[in-house]
């Protein structure tokens, strides 16, 4: 069992360093909010006065911030304390660029590191189910797997640092694009006089199938797990969908990549949010492709 610290216990980062204490890690965390801390304390983890305290002794350190300026400032401060060959590990979503930074820094210090991203929102974080895409060197990312694994279902191995990032991003930019692809199919079936199930029943078993319809369906009914019946609470709010599609079109212009339907999908995102719904869960998009019409 490892000393891991970990910092930032904000919604993702809380449940996933209460999994690791439940795993028989000592972990150590340090967030700035007092609430995130004491949630965290009444799970298992040590609480510390300052990053640079909570890495100390550590051989492992986890961040899970908002994003890429956190990250770099926080690896800023806490490498030159982090003990010899301690594995530095970022689980937030940020911009590849930064990811790549962050990787930078710790190579200049001689520390092995590894971006994550995760899939799987705060159900998958408090369940150790989440996906871990990551980024590095084949020995970093062979002493962070197991790691990894006491915080999820899934580790997989994307490339070099920076390509579990990619890939989040990537991910994210066909789950954005294809929640409005299926909101406007609903939207039409419903001017065209069709009910919802009879549209779900075709869709899921024909060539219009995808996750956004079978496994989080945009209106109430056909997918009773989705946040379409519980008031469009998230899951995974507007903002944070906002948030990666951004990501998707920095990478898309720094790399030179054409994605005009992940443009396209970041400027309806925007005008949701911008309407005071960003704490909707990404689904409710349908109400606003209804919304276009009038
Ligand atoms: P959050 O805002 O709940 O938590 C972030 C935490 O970081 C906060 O508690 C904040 O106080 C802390 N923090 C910020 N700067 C800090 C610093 N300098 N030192 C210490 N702590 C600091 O956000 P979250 O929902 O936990 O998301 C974290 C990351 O995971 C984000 O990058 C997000 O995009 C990503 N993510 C979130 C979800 C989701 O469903 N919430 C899903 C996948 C990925």
């Amino acid at each position: 069992m490892a000393n891991i610290a970990f910092i930032g216990l904000g919604n993702m980062g809380g449940p996933m360093a209460a999994n690791l204490v439940k795993a028989g890690h000592k972990v150590t965390g340090f967030d700035l909010v007092q609430a995130s801390k004491d949630a965290a304390k009444a799970d298992g983890i040590g609480i510390a006065a300052t990053a640079t305290d909570a890495v100390k002794g550590a051989e492992i350190v986890i961040t899970m911030l908002p994003a890429g300026k956190h990250v770099l400032s926080v690896w800023k401060e806490v490498i030159p304390s982090v003990g010899k060959n301690a594995l530095m590990i970022d689980c937030s979503t940020i911009d590849v660029e930064s990811a790549r930074h962050a990787h930078d820094h710790a190579t200049e210090h001689n520390l092995p590191s590894i971006d994550a991203p995760v899939s799987g929102g705060t159900g998958g974080a408090k369940g150790a189910t989440l996906t871990f895409m990551c980024g590095g060197d084949d020995h970093a990312f062979a002493l962070a797997k197991p790691v990894l694994e006491n915080m999820g279902k899934k580790v997989v191995h994307c490339g070099k640092g920076g390509a579990g990032q990619a890939a989040k991003i990537c991910n994210n930019m066909i789950l954005g694009i294809s929640m409005i692809g299926v909101s406007e199919a609903f939207a039409l079936g419903e001017k065209l006089g069709l009910s919802h199930q009879a549209l779900f029943d075709v869709a899921s078993t024909s060539s219009g199938q995808c996750w956004s319809l079978t496994s989080y369906c945009p209106v109430p009914g056909p997918v009773p797990a989705s946040p379409a019946n519980n008031d469009y609470k998230p899951g995974f709010a507007t903002a944070l969908m906002l948030k990666d599609l951004r990501l998707s079109q920095e990478a898309a212009k720094a790399a030179g990549a054409a994605t005009p339907l992940g443009g396209h999908a970041e400027s309806i995102y925007e005008a949701f949010e911008k309407a005071g719904h960003g704490g909707v869960d990404f689904s409710g998009i349908i109400k606003h492709v209804r919304d276009l019409a009038k």
